[in-house]
């Protein structure tokens, strides 16, 4: 199985990281760790290096942690990712140094940029939110260029944004293409990333109701990745409140399987035989 978008080098984890990494390689569990700040990203690349083989890495800054010119430069507190933040203020915000991403993104470990992208879900209670969604489409656009240059997919955070991402992905394509990752549109949203050759990332929120089981039904296998986002993401039956971990994917994979009617060796051959296409890991 491979989970290919976590956690395992955020703060949730920091004193058991290793266990839970060895964990998951003992269940055959592949893991990519995914940066959401230049240290977490720096952290990953560690796990990475760490273990010979069964875990990568992902660097970017997630969309929340882009720094605006009103905001002033906050320390460092949690870095979450689908949880909301309690309000932007508590978050870590940075100014993207492409000279250091390169640096990081050119490490043999790493195999895709991200998490980077837009979020304009987290803006209850926010002023300038144009001149957010405009920082975030400059640094998504910047990435991009980053990732064309070290020839490396990416790992796109998409929430409430999908027509801007659309557009950014259509004006400005990924050479080696990547993921929507943690993927809540609809059928016909998936279809457009689809057809300009990205993948849709499926987690713990396709345990949580019936809503996605239409996309489920529809979309083909080829065209799917699974992760668990963890920590965050619990899937069911697991209670939502624990923290998730790499072998959680196996639930991710259960549901697509009950909702397909085939196989979950089939879910999760064919998901990881993508991940491993996609990031070109052997
Ligand atoms: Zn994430």
């Amino acid at each position: 199985m491979f989970d290919s978008h976590a956690h395992v080098n955020f703060k949730a984890f920091k004193d058991d990281g290793d266990d839970v990494i060895k964990r998951s390689l003992e269940s055959n569990t592949f893991i990519i760790n995914v940066g959401s700040q230049y240290s977490t990203s720096q952290r990953a690349v560690e796990y990475a290096q760490k273990f010979e083989t069964g875990v990568w890495a992902a660097v970017g800054i997630h969309p929340i942690h882009i720094k605006v010119k009103s905001e002033k430069l906050k320390v460092e507190s949690s870095t979450p990712s689908q949880s909301p933040p309690q309000g932007r203020g508590e978050v870590y915000f940075e100014e993207f140094d492409y000279g250091e991403y390169k640096k990081l993104a050119e490490n043999e470990k790493v195999v895709a940029i991200g998490e980077v992208g837009l979020d304009y879900h987290h803006f209850d209670g926010v002023t300038g939110i144009s001149e957010i969604k405009e920082k975030q489409k400059k640094v998504l656009k910047e990435f991009i260029k980053l990732a064309n240059e070290v020839k490396k997919p990416m790992a796109i955070h998409c929430w409430d944004a999908y027509d801007d991402l659309f557009e950014i992905l259509r004006k400005n394509p990924i050479e080696k293409r990547g993921v929507v990752h943690s993927f809540i549109g609809s059928w016909k949203t998936a279809q457009k990333f689809i057809e300009m050759g990205y993948k849709i990332g499926l987690n713990g929120i396709i345990t949580y109701s019936e809503s996605y089981d239409k996309l489920i039904r529809n979309i083909d296998l080829k065209d799917v990745l699974i992760e668990t986002d963890c920590p965050y993401l619990n899937p069911k039956p697991l209670p939502r409140e624990d923290r998730n971990e790499p072998i959680n994917v196996k639930y991710v994979a259960r549901k697509i399987s009950e909702v397909k009617g085939i196989e979950i060796d089939e879910v999760e051959r064919i998901t990881a035989e993508n991940a491993k296409k996609l990031f070109k890991i052997r």
